[in-house]
């Protein structure tokens, strides 16, 4: 789960890092009253799950009520990169002398959280490893043995920041940083910037923070920042009726049992020349309940433009999950030509119950990969 930056800020306050004081808004008029509030130059910051708004005109000085208001209006409704600005952040502005980088992201391949600190912060950090990898200090945490003090110290040095007063801040915010990552089941942190004022202050001017999705039940009061709103239909649907639902980006919907049946039907449609536009597991069920909500959720994603049933039977049987097809036809009307392929227990029972029925838009298909054909012919 990916947070908006107000959220990330506030899971570093929470763990003292330090952050600059603000508002949440989502009205020019409350913008005004968050910059009356706070007194003096504020920044008004678009709230979208993506980044680069400093560059598509998202982030504004404002100076007093006013102008908070008017720098508001211009970046409400903006389209950040597919992303509409709904919320804001109004935040007291800070005086900047410099601007560094700070992240602890997980590293699968290494299977260990890794600590990236530049000196080069602000702009884009792959242009920074592209261009100068060497200014990009790289450096592993063992989760067995947690974070050790002199890792830090190396971070620090290693990207050859000298002034000890920023050496010592830094390095508790290293430190702390582990503490919110470990602490929040993270999977990726960053600041950017990490900024020292005139004053030599040093603070978080951005956050971009991930949470395991799998970890949320043991931080209910994150899973509870979700932004309902920012989610589209289908996932929500799916995330109450418990199903298990992922989108892609092209246009046959797939419904199969068991995820390694499930990722081979993915490989069958791209052999097939065509795309997944989304896939539902129904596991080990395959009863009219289980199988009309995950039709309502995949038929709820306007890309699909064809559904591809992929069923083998173990214990659950065939003749039942074409009942349960059947049940779920009744139930809801569905316009999307649905291509079914029934294998294993009972498979034959199953297709004859289908055959039977027959209604006009269920095209049910002896092979994995027949059917795979068929389906994304229909959705051409
Ligand atoms: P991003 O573009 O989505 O990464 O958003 P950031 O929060 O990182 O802001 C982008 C840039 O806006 C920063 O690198 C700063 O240069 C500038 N900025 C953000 N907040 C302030 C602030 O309080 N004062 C000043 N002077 N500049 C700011
Ligand atoms: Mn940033």
């Amino acid at each position: 789960m990916d947070l908006y930056e107000y959220q990330g800020k506030e899971l570093f306050a929470r763990f003292g890092i330090p952050v600059s004081e603000g508002r949440l808004a989502t009205t020019a008029d409350e913008a005004a009253a968050a910059a009356e509030e706070l007194g003096g130059e504020v920044v008004v910051k678009a709230q979208v799950l993506t980044g680069g708004r400093g560059k598509a005109g998202g982030i504004k000085l404002a100076e007093g009520a006013d102008d908070a208001r008017a720098k508001a209006e211009q970046i409400l409704g903006l389209d950040i990169r597919g992303h509409v600005v709904r919320k804001l952040w109004i935040e007291r502005a800070s005086e900047i002398a410099k601007e560094y980088y700070l992240s602890l992201t997980f590293d699968r391949g290494a299977k260990k959280p890794l600590f990236m600190f530049t000196t080069q912060g602000g702009i884009d950090i792959e242009e920074v490893a592209e261009k100068h990898p060497d200014a990009l200090v790289r450096l592993h945490v063992d989760p067995f043995e947690g974070f050790q003090p002199w890792q830090g110290r190396r971070l620090i040095y290693g990207a050859g920041l000298a002034d000890p007063d920023e050496q010592k801040q830094i390095l508790t915010i290293v430190g702390k940083l582990y503490a919110a990552f470990v602490g929040t089941d993270a999977m990726l942190t960053e600041i950017n910037p990490l900024i020292v004022t005139p004053e030599g202050e040093v603070k978080a001017l951005d956050s971009k923070f991930t949470v395991d999705d799998a970890a949320l039940f043991r931080h209910p009061e994150i899973a509870e920042m979700r932004d309902l709103e920012a989610v589209p239909p289908e996932e929500r649907a799916a995330r109450e009726k418990d199903v298990t639902y992922v989108k892609l980006d092209g246009e046959v919907g797939i419904l199969g049992n068991g995820a390694g049946l499930v990722m081979s039907t993915l490989d069958v449609i791209a052999l097939a020349g065509g795309k997944p536009a989304n896939f539902c597991d129904l596991g080990g069920g395959g009863d009219a309940e289980g199988v009309v909500d995950a039709l309502e959720v995949i038929t709820a994603d306007p890309q699909v433009r064809s559904i591809f049933f992929n069923v083998f039977g173990g214990i659950t049987r065939c003749d039942e999950v074409a009942r349960g097809i059947l049940a779920a036809l009744e139930r809801m009307s569905i316009s999307h030509p649905i291509v079914v392929r029934l294998d294993g227990t009972n498979a034959e029972e199953g297709r004859r119950i289908l055959a039977e029925a027959s209604p006009d838009n269920l095209h049910v298909e002896p092979t994995m990969l027949d059917a795979a054909r068929r389906a994304v012919e229909l959705a051409a």
